[in-house]
């Protein structure tokens, strides 16, 4: 799945130094801390400043990187990298997509990933036998400055969808995803060979090629 890019933008150089992980998700943040390792980046999450977590109002996943880049950039006064994804499932015309995090909402104010992975499930067990189990995810990630310039970069990975969740490794849906010509789920593999292929590490590519 492609998704179309905001207008054309200059690329702009990243030097070494601070960069705020403009996630208060701590699987997210661990993942893009250890692909930003090697770059000489000091990386500072938006929970560890305090900042607060801007309302994901957008409709789109570039929407939604670049509010939560641009808050953080805006209050931390540091270039800031937001990653907004989620898992798009053919048979269900690509839901939950942007709101996928919410599939994993209780009510209360509370996520329960157990409870999203089967809200999926139950979803694909209404359609039969028929629906494929063929998904992706997506990720895309926003690269703001504080002066207000913007960068994108998207990712995706393919696979399909496996019922019952395994793995312990990882977070939100990894334990149900089992990555195209792979028989493990995201969850049970090591998190080097995640990082290797999936959909963050597709776009970080992308960005690391663009800005470093
Ligand atoms: P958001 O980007 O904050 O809207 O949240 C996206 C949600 O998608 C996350 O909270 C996860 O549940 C799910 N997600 C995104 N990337 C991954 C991944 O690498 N593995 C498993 N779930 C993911």
């Amino acid at each position: 799945m492609s998704l179309d890019l905001p207008g054309p933008q200059a690329v702009r150089a990243l030097a070494p130094g601070k960069l705020v992980i403009a996630s208060h998700n701590e699987g997210k943040v661990r993942e893009i801390r250890a692909l930003l390792e090697p770059f000489g980046i000091e990386a500072v999450s938006a929970k560890e400043l305090d900042l607060p977590e801007p309302d994901e109002t957008g409709t789109t996943f570039f929407a939604n990187a670049e509010l939560k880049a641009r808050s953080a950039a805006d209050l931390s006064g540091l270039p800031a990298l937001a990653d907004d994804s989620g898992l798009c499932v053919d048979a269900l015309n690509g839901e939950p997509g942007v709101l996928t995090a919410n599939w994993a909402e209780t009510g209360d104010g509370a996520r329960d990933w157990q409870l999203a992975m089967r809200r999926v499930e139950d979803r694909l067990q209404m359609i039969g036998p028929a629906a494929g189990r063929d998904a992706h995810f997506v990720c895309v990630l926003a690269l703001a400055w504080p002066d207000g310039h913007v960068e994108w970069f998207e990712g995706a990975a393919y696979g399909t969808l496996t019922w019952p969740p395994r793995g312990t490794v990882g977070f939100g849906y990894d334990p149900v995803f089992v990555p195209l010509g792979g028989t493990e789920t995201f969850a049970e593999l090591p998190p080097a060979q995640k990082h290797a292929i999936s959909h963050r590490a597709d776009a970080f590519g992308k960005l690391v090629a663009a800005v470093f």
